[in-house]
């Protein structure tokens, strides 16, 4: 996936060459003007895929269809739009039906007609359509607002990627993790912007050069919006701790896994900023748990299926923040109603013990459990690297597994990390608004 992308990122290591580089590929791959096609619409009409970026299309034509009640649209650039009359009406954009200072529609839906018919349509000018309705309610549409949201399936393939940024580039061992300076991200648009898009298309990006004291994660979180608290406290320290209350929290060595899937809505984003790395030992590693999953459900679609279906059971008791009792239920890969792997949910510390299953179906359940294990640990799949003072790795945690070596610490300055989490909806606002700075988009 996203070949481009993927070779320009074993080019880049280090911006600023490499780092406009990507932002070139990121800008020309993510956002692409789609290809003229034409696909067969379930009646008679042929409809094409218009949504041109950086042209403003010009209407030809108006015509309202009332066998099937669209209102048709001929663009000057020969293709074809039919929108819904119901939609329309739902959708019009004048003062009494559309709340401008709040971007919301006022319309009811108790006071909305979904068998609406149509009075007439009028092209004023190439630009504009006008409606009128059966009680003599106009709306007026622009050619572009209408364009975006034309109903031919490649214009809602393109709008959906545009809103979601949902491409992937998948990687194993060979990723060079891209890396960004961390004052750049604080401060330059550009570098923000591209911290974020490839936070989304690869899962991680490592930021240097933060100061060595605490409050760095949270400074970083203010650049999004805020950070997530959870029972661990807004930012929480991960050091050798006596009576841990988490297994991350001693200097043992912690096996791949996603944080906190004790949770029903694990944090989306990760940020562990490295204050004192330890004198022997404490390297991270990292997997592609998107990657690993496809790979899983080629080579042993059992497991994959077992995987995906069972609901584990995780726990995690302690006090903290404040004293908790979480239980939580989730698949050990989520996968969405399209067989889309959309979240890792594993950590083999808070995996209940409680276990949901019909006696027979257990040991199964472990066999497919240990064949993921078996192919997250596969060499080809581990990217390893250590971090240093003033790190902060940020990375997708509903889609990266992630884990350390053991270590050994000085005990007069111990090794530190300092995390925070986010959630994607709050980085993925930040970076449609960074998006529109920078590109003049809207
Ligand atoms: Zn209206």
């Amino acid at each position: 996936m996203l070949p481009g992308l993927s070779k320009c990122l074993q080019r880049i290591k280090a911006h600023p060459e490499g780092l406009q580089a990507l932002h070139r590929t990121l800008k020309a791959k993510v956002y692409p003007p789609p290809p003229n096609f034409t696909v067969r619409h379930s009646s008679q009409f042929t409809m094409t895929a218009p949504c041109v970026e950086g042209m403003i299309p010009l209407i030809q034509k108006v015509q309202a269809l009332h066998k099937d009640r669209y209102v048709s649209i001929q663009w000057n650039d020969g293709t074809q739009s039919l929108y819904p009359y119901v939609w329309l009406r739902d959708n019009c954009q004048c003062p009494l039906c559309f709340l401008q200072s709040a971007k919301a529609r006022k319309i009811l839906m108790t006071d909305l007609d979904v068998t609406t018919g149509v009075e007439r349509v009028l092209l004023t000018d190439p630009t504009k359509v006008s409606i009128v309705w059966p009680d003599f309610h106009t709306s007026v549409f622009e050619a572009e607002w209408l364009r975006k949201r034309c109903f031919s399936q490649p214009s809602r393939e393109n709008v959906q990627e545009n809103l979601f940024l949902n491409e992937r580039y998948y990687w194993g061992s060979d990723l060079r993790i891209p890396t960004v300076s961390f004052k750049e991200v604080l401060t330059n648009d550009k570098a923000a912007f591209f911290w974020l898009t490839t936070l989304r298309s690869t899962g991680i990006v490592l930021l240097k050069g933060a100061d060595i004291q605490q409050g760095e994660v949270a400074k970083l979180s203010k650049r999004i919006g805020y950070l997530r608290l959870t029972f661990y406290g807004h930012t929480w320290q991960v050091q050798d701790k006596t009576d841990a209350n988490n297994v991350a929290y001693t200097s043992e060595k912690l096996n791949l896994h996603t944080d906190y899937p004790a949770l029903h809505h694990p944090p989306g984003v990760q940020f562990l900023h490295c204050l004192k790395q330890a004198v022997e030992g404490g390297e991270s590693e990292i997997v592609d748990g998107f990657h690993v999953a496809n790979l899983l459900r080629k080579t042993n679609p059992e497991a994959f299926s077992i995987l995906s279906s069972v609901k584990v059971d995780f726990t995690d008791t302690g006090s903290d923040y404040c004293d908790f009792a979480v239980q939580s239920k989730n698949q050990i890969i989520d996968v969405d109603g399209e067989g889309h792997v959309v979240r890792i949910n594993y950590n083999n510390a808070t995996r209940d013990s409680v276990l949901n299953l019909p006696v027979n179906q257990v040991q199964p359940f472990y066999d497919a459990l240990k064949a993921f294990v078996n192919l997250l640990h596969s060499p080809d799949n581990v990217v390893s690297f250590r971090m240093e003072s003033g790190d902060i790795v940020t990375f997708d945690n509903w889609r990266l597994l992630h884990g350390r070596r053991n270590y050994l610490s000085d005990p007069d300055s111990p090794r530190h990390l300092e995390g925070a989490y986010l959630d994607w909806d709050e980085v993925m606002s930040r970076l449609r608004i960074l998006r529109a700075a920078v590109q003049g988009e809207n």
